[in-house]
């Protein structure tokens, strides 16, 4: 089975470095998640980290390994919209990522709509955090992603832990084709089969969430989840290229 797990090349669609102290206790350098990758066959991670400044440091270190999504707080509003305009422009950022649990906003609240419209100009994805309620929720998402039909949105983590957020972020998935389904940190395997064959080949990638997650177990999930070596590609490299222009 190790084999397997370093077979796929991989373009892994979320994941931090950083130190996130207090409950999650897990850490993770730059240089230390480079040798990570190169352990699973992962060519490229797409990276956001909080204050983003390191992400810009590790962007501009390694621009062949690191791809950024730039995250920022949307209560901070034109400053945030600033700091992305030069993400993109200076630093070749590629995506806009929100965490609406971790600063306590709703995925469709006002203060979005400047940062959905920016993603609409600058022609980028926005990458959400979902999962965890009140914040969170695929619904909230859902509604932003009816409101800017043109602006593609992943729903990063698909849910995550709880089925019923697993079976809405499908069911949203569905229903606006705007939005995108993650993997990381999602514990069900079957869920991405049923994503990949009844939202679109095109519309799941797979990510890690380094350092909250191992690629061995994230890896394995996909492996086991019933698609075939071609549409392993798809999940583990081709999608995420595509939606990101890399
Ligand atoms: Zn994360």
């Amino acid at each position: 089975m190790s084999d397997r797990i370093k077979k796929f090349k991989k373009i892994d669609a979320h994941s931090h470095i950083g130190n996130f102290e207090g409950w999650p206790d897990v850490r993770i350098t730059a240089k230390q998640l480079i040798a990570q990758m190169d352990e699973y066959n992962i060519e490229k991670t797409v990276l956001s980290t909080f204050p983003i400044e390191d992400s810009i440091i590790a962007v501009d270190s390694y621009p062949d390994r690191f791809i950024g999504a730039a995250w920022i707080n949307p209560y901070e509003g034109k400053n945030a919209l600033d700091v992305i305009k030069n993400c993109v422009n200076s630093h070749g950022f590629k995506a806009i990522k929100l965490h609406p649990l971790f600063q306590a906003y709703r995925a469709n609240d006002d203060c979005v709509f400047p940062f959905a419209e920016l993603a609409e100009e600058l022609d980028i994805p926005l990458m959400i955090h979902s999962g965890h309620p009140p914040f969170s929720l695929p619904w909230s998402i859902a509604q932003l992603a009816e409101l800017y039909p043109k602006v593609k949105m992943v729903m990063i983590h698909m849910g995550h832990g709880h089925g019923v957020y697993i079976q809405a972020a499908l069911d949203m998935a569905k229903k606006f084709p705007n939005l995108y389904l993650e993997t990381s940190g999602m514990p069900m395997h079957n869920k991405i089969k049923e994503a990949y064959e009844t939202i679109g080949s095109d519309r799941i990638m797979f990510g890690i969430d380094a350092p909250f997650h191992h690629p061995s177990v994230e890896i394995q999930r996909s492996l086991i989840c019933g698609l075939n070596d071609k549409q392993l590609e798809d999940l583990f490299y081709n999608n995420v290229k595509k939606l990101l222009k890399l």
